[in-house]
């Protein structure tokens, strides 16, 4: 490559995609025009022996080296930033905010295409016919009919047509190419269409009863700016709903909607519903796209060619070209978390976005988290509430005692009864396990022998579809023993229940009825899941069996009962997150009842009927329960009372991440550092994570806890880059969790 000419210093302030915490400066070549140097452009340059594209984030006066240590970058590859300000400003809070290094926070804005150096041009061919049809023509074309047939039907398109048409009227491209060869036609390479349709609806709307009226027009009126809802509605009221009506209203304005979701593939449902609304193109951003397609979805959001971005997790990294609202369904869902890497919550991203863009959000959910009613009662938030459901009645919901009960197929005498009685009505039941497999682990019933996993603490899951063990939790699989490997036995039991024996324990009781299974397992294959649901949306008796996958959002009209088979274990989390969780879980999945015309019943097995929380949560619902539980973490100092960072570390002895972290901690206390910090820390650890060993590896951990988010960022900003410098480092895993969800 010829070197680019280098005269003035015009330094170039570049986050590359790499773990370290730091920018890179460069020198522009002469030839670059000053005025396509904003920040938010992509630039290749030199590093190390390779090259690498990175985002323009600065072009200082000054570097810290001497211009002539610094490399002159590659090449420009966009005239203006595929970034809009706002996203780059989200990265770089995001990448302060979470200690992470900015330029892996913008490989997660990016697409991988664009990432990679695509130009961001969506041309597609478009096609006209170069010359009149006449009988000379008809006469040339007579032996292939399908080119005669497709040179008929673009001659009817004077201008011209492309892609998503061509399709339509059943041209195909071999014919196109014959004719092109034949210089019979022709093309040129254009960019789709710019302009969103005149006409936002497909359908009316549904007119809103007085609470989602009230909450509607609340939104409505403060469009222009920043404000953070909480729509609290419970199961099955109608938060959708309100949604699509706030949505017409931006779109009327000529703005775009962002909306989260936790999970696409689960509930293609919603997608529909936007899709069905609006005429407008909706985008939809999911992990099933390939690289092509989500590149597309990305662009036509970035260049308003779609009005609605609905989406996963990482598209509150989409730039919108006019921004006009976020909304966050089901904001209480762990999803919305990343576990590795960036660990980045996308609700609370989404809020200081919407912040960034002055727009209004809604958080909605029927079981809001903890720290969202926190912040509205602390009237940070606005609370919109919709008590009631929109088109059927709340369902009734039974208590049932496991103790002392002769149990079938896990199933106490009345849960039995009550299955019988729905199914006989013609319709559908769904019971929940959660926990998929045969069984939780396989026991020796002479000598006592458990299948543990030989990389983690934990036990190994039978399956039998196929058969093998299984650690879920670090996905190694070992084949069935036939006898016991301590005794050699042949006695060996499994232990306990999950979907799989439930399915083939519960199959047996109802031969009759059509049973399908709702797990991870079972939804596997692509589609599966889609055809499941296909089959429930035919609304005629069955049993739906799964685990929390059943919980999302569903809309199944035709079940009347839903049965938790057995929530005990959700009871008794170490985590202090554990019963907030399976409140929650209790309240989605039982909103799965009754959500048409026809009433609904859930219930719920324990051995702890008594259980406070539980019996808060049944009888005076979610909210009285969640208040109940924020004022004992507000006795225990946890959050969302006070804010927490948790520093991992993964090593091949339990001593070396110790080791690292109690240096971790000297620092912390070192006087000449904490005299520095605003506010009190608490400083638990190191200790050994709940899950000691996982993988083949010992994990450790140092919880951080304070009541000023900006003490905890200033000791960070002492202990990151202590923690990269420690040469120790470099032989272990170490990961900062700002706000953890899971303590683990
Ligand atoms: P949520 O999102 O709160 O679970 P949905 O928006 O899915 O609730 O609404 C639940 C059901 O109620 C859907 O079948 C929906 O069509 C219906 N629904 C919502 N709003 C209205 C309304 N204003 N009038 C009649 N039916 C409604
Ligand atoms: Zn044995
Ligand atoms: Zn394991």
């Amino acid at each position: 490559m010829q070197q680019p000419i280098i005269s003035s210093s015009k330094i170039l302030r570049m986050a590359l995609p790499s773990p370290l915490r730091r920018l890179f400066d460069y020198l522009a070549p002469d030839d670059w025009p000053i005025e396509h140097l904003k920040p938010g452009v992509r630039i290749s340059v030199p590093f190390g022996s390779r090259t690498l594209i990175g985002i323009l984030i600065d072009t200082p006066e000054h570097s810290d080296l001497p211009t002539h240590q610094l490399k002159p970058a590659l090449q420009l590859l966009d005239k203006t930033p595929l970034l809009t300000p706002s996203i780059v400003n989200l990265c770089l809070w995001c990448a302060d905010y979470y200690h992470h290094s900015l330029g892996d926070t913008f490989s997660i804005a990016l697409p991988a295409l664009l990432r990679r150096g695509h130009d961001g041009r969506l041309a597609e061919p478009h096609w006209c016919v170069s010359v009149t049809l006449d009988d000379d023509l008809r006469k040339q074309l007579k032996r292939a009919p399908k080119q005669l047939a497709a040179f008929e039907t673009l001659s009817q398109h004077p201008k011209g047509i492309s892609r998503p048409l061509l399709a339509s009227l059943n041209i195909n491209s071999a014919a196109l190419k014959a004719l092109h060869e034949k210089q019979l036609v022709s093309y040129e390479m254009l960019e789709p269409h710019k302009k969103l349709p005149e006409t936002l609806l497909h359908e009316a709307p549904l007119p809103l009863n007085p609470d989602q009226k009230l909450a509607v027009d609340e939104i409505s009126s403060n469009l222009h700016h920043f404000k953070c809802y909480l729509l609290q509605g419970i199961t099955g009221s109608g938060k959708t709903e309100v949604y699509l009506h706030c949505i017409e209203q931006v779109l009327k304005q000529g703005k775009q909607a962002l909306v989260l979701v936790p999970e696409i593939g689960l509930t293609p449902q919603t997608l529909q519903r936007f899709r069905q609304r609006f005429n407008v193109p909706v985008a939809a951003m999911h992990s099933g796209l390939n690289d092509r397609e989500r590149m597309e979805a990305w662009l036509h959001v970035r260049n308003n060619q779609a009005g609605i971005l609905v989406g996963t997790r990482s598209s509150l990294f989409t730039p919108l070209f006019k921004p006009g609202i976020i909304i966050i369904d089901e904001e209480h869902d762990s999803s919305y978390k990343q576990q590795d890497s960036l660990r980045y919550n996308a609700r609370d991203l989404a809020i200081y976005r919407a912040k960034l863009e002055n727009i209004p959000i809604i958080l909605g959910s029927a079981t809001p988290s903890f720290e969202s009613l926190h912040n509205a009662q602390q009237q940070r938030y606005q609370r919109l509430l919709l008590p009631n459901r929109a088109a059927a009645s709340i369902p009734r919901h039974e208590l049932i005692d496991l103790r002392n009960q002769s149990l079938t197929a896990g199933m106490s005498p009345q849960l039995l009864q009550e299955v019988h009685q729905h199914l006989n009505n013609g319709n559908q039941v769904l019971l929940f396990l959660n926990r998929r497999g045969y069984a939780p682990t396989l026991l020796c019933h002479q000598c006592g022998w458990v299948a543990d996993c030989n990389l983690c603490d934990s036990r190994m899951t039978l399956h039998r579809s196929p058969p093998h063990l299984h650690c879920h939790h670090c996905d190694s699989q070992a084949a069935i023993p036939h006898s016991c490997p301590t005794c050699q036995s042949i006695e060996l039991h499994p232990v306990g229940r999950g979907t799989e024996r439930s399915e083939e324990e519960i199959s047996e009781l109802f031969p009759g009825t059509p049973l399908l299974r709702i797990d991870r397992d079972s939804t596997r294959r692509k589609d599966a899941m889609a055809k499941i649901l296909k089959q429930v949306h035919q609304g005629s008796s069955c049993i739906l069996l799964g685990t929390q996958m059943l919980a999302k959002g569903h809309h199944f009209p035709a079940v009347t009962l839903v049965a938790m088979l057995d929530i005990d274990s959700g009871l008794f989390s170490t985590d202090f997150r554990g019963l907030e969780r399976t409140g929650q879980l209790i309240v989605q999945v039982s909103g799965r009842a009754g959500r048409a015309e026809r009433a609904g019943v859930v219930c719920i097995q324990s051995h702890e009927p008594e259980h406070p929380a539980l019996q808060q949560l049944i009888h005076d619902g979610y909210e009285a329960f969640a208040n109940t539980l924020l004022n004992e973490r507000k006795d225990l100092q946890l959050p969302p009372y006070t804010h927490l960072v948790l520093l991992r570390c993964e090593s091949s002895t339990l001593q070396q991440g110790q080791q690292f972290l109690s240096e971790v901690r000297q620092i912390a206390e070192d006087p000449s550092n904490s005299h520095s910090i605003s506010g009190d820390i608490r400083i638990l650890g190191p200790i050994a994570a709940p899950m000691e060993r996982r993988q083949g590896r010992y994990r450790n951990q140092l919880l951080l806890r304070s009541k000023s988010r900006r003490a905890l960022h200033q000791l960070l900003n002492i202990l990151v880059p202590a923690m990269e410098n420690n040469p120790m480092s470099r032989k272990l895993r170490w990961s900062v969790d700002v706000d953890p969800q899971e303590m683990m």
